[in-house]
């Protein structure tokens, strides 16, 4: 008798992609994007006090290239917009998104023409976190949230492609 016959359907395809997550959200690789006074705390995240190493993420990486995490700490202005996306598109699949604080979240205090409404405008957001700012507690606190949706990311899914069809779907409705 074959392996196929002795476990049962689907059962190799699902434990290699709990593994692929586990291994996936156990090292991510956060993207250098500290915009504003929210990346203060960021910073203070990675730093011995609270050691974000302990989830596998300690290195933020200058280049967008090596990184698969943008946490977009503070207020985009409109300038800053293209630069944002140009840097998300240059990630390699599969990345994630983490809004943090107020105001990259909807422009929080800055209801003013020189800042985006929210960073979901320019990339898809996979969490949002609130707080002006939000402690690092609060940064831990949606880093793990965010493992468990990395977690129940399937292999082979195209999330950029499959955000971009949400976008466009969104637009013509
Ligand atoms: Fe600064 Fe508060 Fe805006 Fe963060 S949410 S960028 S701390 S004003």
């Amino acid at each position: 008798m074959g392996i196929e016959e002795k476990v049962p359907s689907g059962f190799l395809l699902s434990t290699v992609e709990g593994l692929a997550g586990y291994m996936r959200k156990g090292s991510l690789w956060p993207a250098t994007f500290g915009l504003a006074c929210c990346a203060i705390e960021m910073m203070a995240t990675g730093a011995g006090r609270y050691d974000l190493a302990r989830f596998g993420m300690e290195v933020f990486r200058a280049s967008p290239r090596q990184a698969d995490l943008m946490i977009v700490a503070g207020r985009v202005s409109q300038k800053m917009a293209p630069v944002l996306r140009q840097i998300y598109d240059q990630m390699p699949n599969p990345k994630w998104v983490l809004s943090m604080g107020v105001c990259a979240s909807s422009g929080g205090m800055f209801n003013n023409y020189a800042i985006v409404q929210g960073v979901d405008h320019v990339v898809p957001v996979d969490i949002y976190l609130p707080g002006c700012p939000p402690r690092p507690e609060m940064l831990m606190d949606a880093i793990i949230k965010l493992h468990e949706e990395i977690q129940k990311t399937p292999l082979g899914v195209d999330r950029v492609a499959a955000a971009r069809a949400a976008e466009e779907a969104a637009l013509k409705a």
